[in-house]
């Protein structure tokens, strides 16, 4: 047992002087960022037991502060932000608005220069400080969010509230009784509104108004001031970064605006669109400068038979009188998050995203149809392949983008993805009766057009470009003829015959 202990210790000692001579090696290359651009300072940085030193003056100076230095006191005093700190060489302690708080590590003289520890660059300019070890570099961030716009609309159902930032932070939600609210808080953020947007009326119902105010100096705080309690969802979407809360009607109240809208009213509220129908958006996958798959020998785009379904698709939709919209008609480049954006923005219920499917190897025998729906995790055989593919035209890649996968990882637990295997179940088997290929089933996995969208969504690939006897296929306009046709009924099916599920 002592023995193995010793191995244990050992092993955990030279692993330390291993990194701490590694960090020592690199010290002269410490880099400095400033909202993303380097600072350059007169004496380089430096680690020593285990703390960065930066030069104070330059740093200080960055950050828009001023430096007095008293050699004779070895004293500093720094103005900073309308404060003053002092700070007294190789005492471990800082003076700020009056009050001594200590350090870990007191400043330093360096090679005759005046060197202070990060800790104190923290406190005195609060702001965002990130090391980051491979890198070498030390980030410091002055900017912070700003919250830019708030936007409502109100639906039959619900009233959805689009809270604009400058970039994406952290937020939170909560409920308040007497009276009825919720508030969402924007961590970090600064309010930066016009005093029109500061109280929205809404008066719809659900929400009477929509204050928004700096709750102090780290957090804006967004109240909804209700009529009686509510069902809300939070969720964020990116570019532009917005919080978007839907806050839902609830059962007496929808009854009572049933009534109230057959009767003729008002006019509507700016961004009030009731259709009072559900909306079908169409994607057809890739096109313009990202073909999608290509036969080898043909050359037929993936493009070419995604809009041709689409094109009959919406034409056998609009002759039904279901409200459809494409996120392209034509043969052009339209980014993934613009094509959920638009889904989003179109109130769509059901979203449907049509490809046809490729090996990447040479493996021409696989062959049939398969419909995917969002998940954070692979399943289903070959999943990944098929997501790798069809991420592609995305601003954001899933495989580099840890957060979408917690993003995803949230969304699975809202109802959509559960309607969206519903749905896709339906879909898939329709396709599978009317165009007789192999049944690959439903299967998994984290589609960057997929993730975005507030609706029930799916992916279909209805067939492989790559396997010569469906590339045939896919070139004629009776397949997809027939493709439009059995999704045609599936949606059809499925909204006529699903109870609303708010999304
Ligand atoms: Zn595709």
């Amino acid at each position: 047992m002592k023995k193995i202990f010793y191995i244990i210790l050992m092993t955990v000692l030279l692993t330390i002087l291993f990194l701490v001579s590694s960090v020592l090696a690199q010290s002269s290359e410490i880099k400095i960022l400033l909202d993303n651009k380097p600072l350059e300072t007169v004496v380089p940085s430096v680690i020593e037991n285990d703390r960065l030193f930066v030069s104070a003056r330059n740093v200080v100076e960055a950050l828009g502060g001023r430096i007095t230095w008293f050699p004779a006191l070895k004293l500093m005093t720094i103005n900073i932000n309308n404060r003053i700190a002092r700070l007294v060489i190789d005492d471990p302690s800082l003076e700020i608005d009056e009050k001594v708080i200590p350090l870990e590590m007191p400043a330093r003289i360096i090679d005759n220069r005046v060197m202070i520890p990060l800790e104190v660059i923290k406190i005195i300019a609060e702001i965002d400080i990130k090391w980051e070890n491979q890198a070498n570099t030390l980030f410091i961030n002055t900017i912070r969010p700003y919250l830019l716009k708030v936007r409502s609309y109100s639906h039959p159902d619900k009233t959805r509230v689009v809270i604009d930032l400058s970039e994406k932070t952290e937020f939170r939600a909560d409920k308040l009784i007497n009276p009825d609210r919720i508030f969402i808080d924007i961590m970090g953020s600064i309010a930066k509104l016009e005093d029109t947007s500061k109280q929205i009326k809404i008066d719809d119902g659900v929400v009477k108004t929509v204050r928004t105010a700096q709750f102090n100096e780290e957090i804006t705080r967004v109240v909804f001031d209700l009529y009686q309690e509510s069902k809300y969802e939070l969720f964020s979407l990116i570019e532009p970064d917005r919080v978007v809360i839907d806050i839902f009607k609830s059962g007496e109240e929808t009854a009572i605006s049933e009534t109230l809208s057959t009767k003729p009213e008002g006019k509507p509220a700016p961004g009030l669109e009731i259709t009072g129908k559900r909306v079908v958006i169409i994607d057809p996958g890739h096109g313009g400068k990202d073909p999608g798959a290509i036969n080898r020998t043909t050359g037929l785009k993936e493009s070419e038979v995604t809009l041709g379904i689409a094109l009959y698709l919406e034409k056998l939709l609009k002759g039904a009188g279901i409200p459809t919209y494409l996120t392209r008609s034509k043969d052009e480049f339209v980014y993934l998050e613009d094509r959920t954006n638009f889904a989003n923005q179109k109130n769509g219920f059901v979203f449907v995203s049509l490809h046809a499917n490729s090996v990447l190897n040479p493996r021409p025998s696989a062959e049939g149809i398969e419909t995917f729906v969002l998940s954070s995790k692979y399943i289903g055989a070959s999943a990944r392949d098929v997501a790798d593919r069809e991420n592609i035209a995305s601003r954001a890649h899933p495989e580099l983008d840890t957060d979408l996968a917690k993003i995803i990882a949230d969304l699975e637990e809202s109802a959509n993805i559960k309607y969206s295997l519903d749905f896709a179940e339906i879909v898939q088997k329709k396709l599978v009766n009317y165009l007789k290929l192999e049944d690959r089933g439903v299967k998994q996995a984290p589609f960057v057009v997929l993730k975005g969208a507030n609706m029930v969504a799916v992916i279909v690939e209805v067939g492989f470009i790559s396997n010569p006897k469906e590339e045939k296929l896919l070139k004629t306009d009776k397949f997809r003829e027939n493709a439009a046709q059995a999704l045609f009924e599936a949606i059809k099916y499925y909204i006529e015959n699903t109870p609303d599920n708010g999304g």
